[in-house]
């Protein structure tokens, strides 16, 4: 790729980029957008949004289905990813991921970092209430908290085993949904590899084909040869007779 597509593919990106970011940013304060750089099935094309609230992610999520950008379909699902730390890709962040874009970890596009700053700049310009609804959230919960903890003298202690028992519950039921998602990940990993090695296999065949072919053709005209060698002594016995 030359300097100047380079150029041209990250004015693009960031196009797009800019795009996407103030449009998803009407339905809610938009805390992260990430867009990935793989290539597998399961990856290419995905977009991440984190918003700072369920509601606007499902503001953004029903305002958009079934809508289009540029002539395709938008295709939209709720991502149990808490933190994109777990799921990008750091190899790739070094530059020295050698799974490239078929990578099972996510490739994040970098985006400018003052890029970014001024889309979040516009969005809280032009939405100055997603602060204003931060702030006021903010306050509930810390209200929330001195309520609980101030109550919290009053649980018994049968009340204690029991939210015990039911967080100790939501952790073995996070961990078993972790284990299995890194079990289909490695599934996912070892049907990649295998897929690569056939590649491999198929072009190594087709390298050995061509080998046997020039060889068959090789022996062929080596063989016409020395017929035609033969046919040339014998006219020349002919012509002796
Ligand atoms: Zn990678």
């Amino acid at each position: 790729m030359s300097e100047e597509d380079l150029k041209e593919a990250l004015k693009h990106f960031e196009q797009f980029y800019e795009e996407i970011f103030l449009e998803l940013a009407d339905f809610g304060e938009l805390k992260e957008l990430n867009v990935v750089d793989n290539l597998g099935d399961h990856l290419i094309g995905n977009v991440y949004a984190r918003y700072n609230d369920e509601q606007s992610a499902e503001k953004a999520f029903n305002a958009l289905a079934g809508k289009y950008y540029h002539s395709s379909l938008v295709q939209e699902e709720y991502s149990p990813i808490i933190s994109m730390k777990d799921c990008k890709c750091r190899k790739y962040e070094e530059g020295i991921c050698i799974r490239g874009a078929f990578c099972n970890f996510l490739h994040l596009k970098e985006v400018n970092k003052s890029l970014l700053r001024s889309l979040k700049d516009e969005m809280y310009e032009t939405h100055p209430e997603y602060k204003k609804n931060r702030n006021n959230n903010l306050n509930k919960k810390t209200a929330r908290k001195h309520e609980n903890t101030s109550s919290e003298s009053s649980l018994d202690k049968y009340d204690n085993l029991k939210r015990k028992r039911i967080i100790r519950k939501w952790n073995v039921d996070f961990m078993t949904e972790k284990k299995n998602n890194d079990k289909k990940k490695k599934i996912d990993q070892t049907k990649i590899d295998l897929a690569i090695l056939e590649k491999k296999l198929r072009s190594k065949q087709f390298e050995e084909d061509l080998k046997k072919n020039e060889q068959k053709k090789k022996k062929s005209e080596q063989k016409k040869k020395v017929d035609s060698d033969e046919e040339e002594t014998i006219t020349n016995e002919d012509g002796n007779k």
